[in-house]
């Protein structure tokens, strides 16, 4: 039998979709899956936010996965949480709170439940409905969403590609595999990358490691990942005003902010480097040779030996979803812009009953669309449309 709802991806957004099914449009359970190849919702964003030791979120205290922006607030309030979870001019929420919260709408709305565990591999239309192949099998639902996000697709620079296939000691931040404890007490290592995860991991590795943090410019200050007006009418009325979807693509990327940190973080690396707790280069690796245990990198203007090498270079911008998702755009006939992303009305509607969200959703949503604020604006969408 088909399902009712289909939410492809158990992150931040598949959650958050959820719950707006759930509370805002009155959807059962029972007409709701989520399929995620991982042993639990969220597990992407706590691996993650676990590896680079993040003690606050970027984002305010009314961005999180229930639909109810006050929501959060009241759960701090109900569990009588200090005030330090909550900090500065944004009351940015803790990660602690924040999981604490995410893990009890989880429980609530018993949605590890209706969570299969697969990973998605193809998608075609059959008859009215979508015929959606795991490598657990085949599922058919009337509605999909799909909920990826560019999280598995991690950003590797070409020298580093050489270094990693010899076995040597070098990780990207964001792998599965990245292990806190390949980190040894004393152990000399080089951190590269200049945004909020390479902020985040200077700070917390530095605590055990002697670190070098290298940046290709000065520390660059920004509360959030692009700036405010994008996430409300003031920038989105000009957004939605352009019909042609490269001059959207234009303007996120002129409004993304990327390789930037909040102040407070600013300040506390900028403080430990002055402490020497940990050391800023401010250059740009060309090249690295791995021999007796140790890396040497060649930056423009000086070089660096280290025992360890960890990127915090992020995620390629690629649409997400490939190959699978090619072929389906292909067979359907699904419109998409030059930069290869997906065309979709105002109701994130792909093709009837085929959603978006996160990057997917971009062209609609804006700058913000991979942000927690990103799902609460198709959530927003979502919930209009199906009521
Ligand atoms: C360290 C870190 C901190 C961040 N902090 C903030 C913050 O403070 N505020 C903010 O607004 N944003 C923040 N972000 C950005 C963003 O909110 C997160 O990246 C968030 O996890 C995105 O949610 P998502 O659901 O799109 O992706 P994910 O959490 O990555 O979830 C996507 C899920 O889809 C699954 N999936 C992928 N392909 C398939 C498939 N074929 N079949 C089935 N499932 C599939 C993945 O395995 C994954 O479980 C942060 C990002 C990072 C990395």
């Amino acid at each position: 039998m088909a399902l009712d709802w289909l939410i492809i991806g158990g992150g931040i957004h598949g959650v958050h979709l959820a719950l707006v099914l759930r509370e805002r449009c009155g959807v059962a359970a029972e007409r709701i899956r989520i399929v995620d190849p991982h042993d639990r919702l969220l597990a992407r964003w706590e691996a993650c936010t676990a590896a680079c030791g993040m003690q606050y979120l970027r984002s305010t205290m009314v961005h999180h996965l229930a639909p109810d922006p006050y929501d959060l607030l009241r759960f701090a309030q109900r569990s009588n949480a200090e005030p330090h979870h909550f900090h500065g001019r944004y009351q940015r929420p803790s990660l602690a709170i924040f999981n604490a919260h995410s893990q009890t709408l989880i429980e609530q709305h018993r949605l590890a439940d209706i969570t299969l565990r697969g990973r998605v591999c193809g998608l075609r239309r059959h008859a009215n409905d979508w015929q959606v192949e795991t490598d657990h099998g085949t599922l058919v639902a009337h509605n999909v969403i799909l909920a990826l996000s560019i999280g598995e697709q991690l950003r590797w620079p070409a020298w580093a590609h050489t270094a990693r296939a010899t076995g040597a000691p070098i990780y990207h931040l964001y792998e599965p595999s990245f292990d806190r404890r390949c980190i040894t007490p004393g152990s000399t290592v080089a951190i590269i990358g200049g945004g909020i995860s390479a902020g985040h991991a200077a700070l917390t590795f530095s605590q055990t490691a002697n670190v070098t943090l290298v940046m290709r410019r000065p520390i660059q200050i920004a509360p959030f990942d692009s700036p405010p007006g994008w996430m409300g009418p003031k920038e989105l009325r000009r957004f939605h005003a352009e019909p042609d979807p490269s001059r959207r693509r234009a303007m996120i990327a002129g409004a993304r902010l990327p390789g930037t940190m909040p102040v407070e973080l600013a300040q506390a690396v900028t403080s430990a480097a002055q402490q020497q707790r940990l050391r800023i280069m401010i250059d740009e690796v060309s090249a690295v040779i791995y021999r007796d245990g140790a890396f040497t990198l060649s930056l423009n203007q000086q070089s660096l030996t280290v025992d360890t090498i960890i990127l915090a270079t992020g995620f390629l911008p690629q649409r997400p979803g490939q190959p699978w998702l090619d072929e389906t755009i292909a067979t359907v006939g699904l419109p998409i812009a030059a930069c290869g992303y997906p065309i979709v009305g105002p109701d994130l509607q792909w093709a009837p009953g085929l959603y978006v969200t996160g990057p997917l959703a971009e062209l609609e949503i804006g700058p913000v669309a991979r942000n927690i604020i990103g799902a609460r604006h198709a959530g927003e969408r979502l919930a209009r449309g199906v009521r």
